[in-house]
């Protein structure tokens, strides 16, 4: 686990102000954006309110996963995952894994 101490402090000096927890849910808060603009799935706010953000699901191009920054949660209703940004990380190996192995076939 790299969340317990703050690489990033020259970027965000405001938030260490609020205290050491806060920074590094703040990290975990902006990387699971990151983690999914760098997959390509395209995640933009919902429109709900600053916090919800919908992304394309890793599985499928059809349907969405919902992103809530404030807990640092996702989850797929079609696909019935959700979790951290760890747990979104892993299920995305899961599923590379999976192509490499149809590629094969
Ligand atoms: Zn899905």
């Amino acid at each position: 686990m790299s969340f317990f101490t703050c690489s990033k402090q020259s970027l965000h000096t405001n938030t260490h102000s609020l205290g050491f927890l806060y920074c590094t849910l703040y990290i975990v808060e902006k990387s699971i954006i990151k983690y999914l603009k760098k997959l390509k799935l395209n995640p933009t706010p919902s429109g709900h309110n600053k916090d919800s953000w919908i992304a394309k699901c890793p599985n499928s191009q059809n349907h969405f996963i919902t992103v809530t920054t404030l807990k640092d949660e996702w989850g797929c209703g079609y696909c019935r995952k959700k979790g951290t940004i760890l747990d979104l990380k892993k299920w995305v190996k899961e599923l590379e894994y999976l192509v490499i192995l149809d590629g094969f076939e």
